[in-house]
């Protein structure tokens, strides 16, 4: 004999009610079933709201009672056929009328007792249990209706009754023993008080039904048919890579569910564990799937950890006072005020100390505890030995759960590592030492972040899922996307790194998508996005809290700069090739860099100086292992490169300049690159992270520019100054050509002092063939003394700058 439950979702409207009838039918072929039957879904709900709302005396709970009435009328209509419906429509009709008087009632007095709130939410699992056995009658007759009131027997704790197993089992033998149907169909969650009044066995107690009725007549099987796959590693609507467990020990399937793995109501496995009955979870949209088998044995998995769930609506409180320390009775005192409030502690900690207690229950028990707790310890409080209570709301209980997680050392440190890295704060901690479960407190705003990323951590082969806030997507920006578009499976598979871009924004318009932009789309999706605001931005990142949330700049806007600092306050990484922070105000620079420890964001800026030639990084490395740089020389600029290696007496000035823009090797507005200022930033930014203290207003520049082109405002005026003063940079390449030499533009570091200006670089210089649009720097160091350490090759353009923003991306998905 097998016991099958179906929930809310199961017996949702005919359609799926059809779906379990093809279960039932097909199973009953080979076995005796008891079938127990949820509430249609939603209904329960909609029962405690009209209830709720005819006891505050709002009139609408009748409109409730009428969607109620319908979900049900059409279920018939569509179950059973014409000929046979209007008995069971009138009974319907009966039961509602009922229901009506009750809340009618509510409405007049204005109120709801615990009591009276059992017997409105019985009428759920009463109608759909009539309707169900009224359409499994019409094709299968070897079938019988049993009221679940008549043989589960509970105190009379309304809202959630305790069962009294001895009479209830007597009960349910008793029945089953005339009984000689093959399927005999039950309400779930529904019971009656011995003096016989109605209760009920907990929200979400069906499953608890199906499993009392197993447990008293040693059912070979206990199968709960619901909407997913089985129990999941994690809630699967929240963590969407989430796996259905094959197989659990009673133990892990309890901790789960306590811990708020609502696919099993928590006191579910009590009445079969004794009896070592299996449960077995199975989909009714997927009867083929395999489901989660819980058994008294777990097959292992080779994984440590079983599952990840949570419990939302936490409150913490914390009692403690010197008052605590070696006085025995505290924590008795404190459980005992409790249980007399019938408050059901969900979590507790005591420091070894003694010190503080703390525990964790739901936030609706919040006020009542804090009253009562601060009552019982009244005189301790006035004695100030023990302070009042200290009350937090709104927090969570995450917990990892395996039978296995003892044998290994180290989960807890990776689990709290791993979200201390996410700046997933940590308020209290729990472990028993049976090591089947490991749980902390978090606040409610991060327990998206905190699943997601832990269960990365323990079951996707520490797959890293980055996610990218992308400002910018001009020339560079759009290679940047081709690049992430190309790379994605190659990521995945080989770094497992699953890059995603959930915000992209010009300086028009912006769009955001939580899943992941569709990124062969993106242009057009851009066009019709919202209009860019840069504080809505910043709030959105913020708000989304997403795990490895990396602000990506790719503009060379101050503006854009000056949001950093939001950024890693809030722990997000900020990925930049705009030089306008790193060269900023020193204070501001090393602002940013203390912000970036202190919040455990990176930030990274590698393009900075020389696109994607890895400078910066090599400063880092060089630093970080006690080298000391003692002078730089460097071109580094490639736009001015291009245009002094192309600058010729066929080619004017102006014309080599203008095609360095038409190429992308200059910044938006040329002057910038001309004027010296951009090479003397990227030298300052080179200076500082070599460990040296400089404001960029200390180095020098020569500019080789005529004062009336630095006094231009606007492009246009600009390359007409560049026209009219062609004879200036003629007579600079004659010169050149005179000596022999080639113009560069030098930085230089040497001495603490820093410069910046055009040279005419003689033959024999390792500058002197630096081709096309190439940077190089040579640093002499403490270890590289004779030969410097070099470092050539392309150092402008949008696809090695893509490339360099990409590899700071990927630096912070392989941390
Ligand atoms: P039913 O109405 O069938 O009893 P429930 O809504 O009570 O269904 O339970 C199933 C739901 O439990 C799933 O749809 C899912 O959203 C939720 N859930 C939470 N944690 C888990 C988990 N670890 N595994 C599976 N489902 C879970
Ligand atoms: N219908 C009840 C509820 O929604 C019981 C159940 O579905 O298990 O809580
Ligand atoms: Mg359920």
């Amino acid at each position: 004999m097998k016991v099958l439950k179906f929930g809310g979702t199961s017996v949702a409207n005919s359609q799926n009610i059809k779906l379990v009838l093809d279960i039932v039918q097909n199973q009953a072929k080979q076995d005796q079933l008891i079938v127990v039957v949820s509430a249609l879904s939603k209904v329960t709900d909609l029962l405690q709201l009209a209830s709720q709302k005819a006891a505050s005396t709002d009139e609408s709970y009748k409109e409730i009672v009428a969607e109620i009435e319908q979900k049900h009328l059409n279920a018939v209509k569509e179950l059973i056929p014409v000929s046979e419906q209007s008995s069971v429509l009138s009974h319907i009709k009966r039961i509602i009328n009922h229901l009506e008087t009750l809340l009618d009632g509510c409405f007049l007095l204005g109120e709801l007792s615990n009591r009276t709130s059992d017997t409105i939410l019985s009428f759920g699992e009463l109608l759909s249990s009539y309707i169900i056995a009224e359409a499994l009658k019409q094709n299968y007759k070897n079938s019988t209706y049993k009221d679940s009131r008549e043989l589960i027997k509970t105190d009379n704790n309304f809202g959630k009754a305790t069962v009294n197993f001895k009479v209830t089992n007597e009960l349910i033998n008793n029945f089953y023993a005339a009984n000689e149907s093959q399927v005999i169909l039950m309400p779930g969650f529904i019971a009656s008080s011995v003096d016989g009044i109605n209760t009920t066995l907990g929200r979400g107690g069906s499953d608890y039904t199906a499993a009392i009725m197993a447990g008293a007549l040693d059912a070979t099987d206990l199968e709960i048919w619901t909407d997913v796959n089985g129990m999941y590693t994690a809630n699967p609507k929240i963590v969407k890579q989430a796996q259905p467990i094959a197989s659990i020990s009673y133990q892990e399937a309890m901790e789960l569910s306590h811990f708020g793995a609502k696919v099993l109501f928590p006191p579910t496995i009590q009445p079969v564990l004794r009896k070592n009955i299996p449960i077995h979870i199975k989909n009714t949209f997927e009867p083929q799937a395999e489901g989660t088998y819980i058994s008294a044995q777990s097959i292992s998995n080779g994984q440590p950890v079983k599952g990840i769930s949570h419990i939302e609506n936490i409150t913490l409180i914390t009692l403690e006072g010197p008052g605590m320390i070696g006085v025995t009775g505290s924590s008795k005192r404190l459980f005992e005020v409790l249980s007399q409030e019938k408050i059901n502690v969900i979590f507790i900690t005591q420091a070894s100390s003694e010190h503080s207690i703390c525990i964790g229950i739901l936030n609706e028990d919040a006020e009542a505890a804090e009253d009562a707790i601060n009552k019982a310890f009244e005189i301790e409080i006035l004695q100030h030995k023990i302070d009042p209570c200290i009350v937090e709301k709104n927090l969570c209980i995450i917990a990892l759960v395996g039978e296995n997680m003892k044998n290994h050392q180290g989960l807890s440190g990776k689990m709290f590592s791993t979200l201390g890295k996410n700046n997933v704060n940590i308020r209290a901690i729990a472990q028993g030492a049976s090591e089947r479960n490991i749980s902390a407190v978090i606040n409610q705003r991060d327990v998206k972040k905190a699943l997601n990323t832990l269960h990365e951590r323990f079951f996707e082969d520490n797959t890293k899922q980055l996610n990218l806030f992308v400002m910018g997507v001009g020339n560079v920006g759009e290679k940047f996307i081709d690049q992430i578009n190309q790379q994605k499976k190659f990521l995945k598979e080989n770094l497992k790194i699953n890059l995603r871009v959930i915000a992209l924004s010009n300086s028009r318009k912006m769009i955001f998508d939580e899943e992941g932009i569709d990124l062969k789309a993106w242009h057009s999706a851009i066009e019709n996005g919202e209009p860019a605001d840069q504080e809505l931005f910043i709030k959105r990142v913020k708000d989304q809290n997403l795990r490895n949330s990396i602000f990506v700049d790719i503009t060379a806007n101050e503006g854009v700069s000056k949001t950093y600092e939001h950024f890693l306050r809030q722990s997000v990484a900020v990925v930049t090739c705009n030089k306008i922070a790193c060269s900023s105000a020193f204070d501001n620079y090393k602002n940013l860099k203390n912000l970036s420890r202190r919040y455990n964001a990176p930030f990274l800026f590698e393009t900075n100086v020389g696109a994607g030639l890895p400078i910066i990084d090599t400063v880092k490395n060089l630093v970080a292992s006690g080298d000391k740089i003692n002078k730089i020389q460097a071109v580094l600029s490639g736009s001015l490169n291009f245009i002094f290696n192309n600058f010729d007496k066929n080619n004017s000035f102006e014309t080599v300049v203008k095609e360095a823009g038409v190429q992308g090797f200059t910044e938006p507005d040329p002057k910038i690159d001309l004027s010296g200022i951009d090479v003397a930033r990227k030298i300052l930014i080179l200076i500082r992270e070599s460990g040296y203290e400089m404001e960029i207003e200390s180095i020098e520049n020569e500019s080789f520019l005529p004062a009336a082109c630095m006094e231009t405002v606007n492009n246009q005026d600009f390359f007409k100054s560049l026209v009219d003063h062609a004879a200036h940079f003629e007579g600079i390449l004659a010169e050149a050509n005179e000596k022999e030499s080639r113009l560069k533009f030098v930085a230089q570091f040497e001495d603490g002092k820093a410069s910046v200006g055009l040279q005419f670089i003689p033959k024999d210089h390792p500058f002197y063939n630096l081709e096309g649009k190439d940077n190089i720097v040579l640093f002499y160091t403490d270890r590289y003394v004779d030969q410097p350490l070099l470092i050539k090759g392309a150092g402008a353009g949008a696809a090695v700058t893509a490339s360099g923003i990409f590899a700071d991306v990927i630096r912070i998905g392989n941390v």
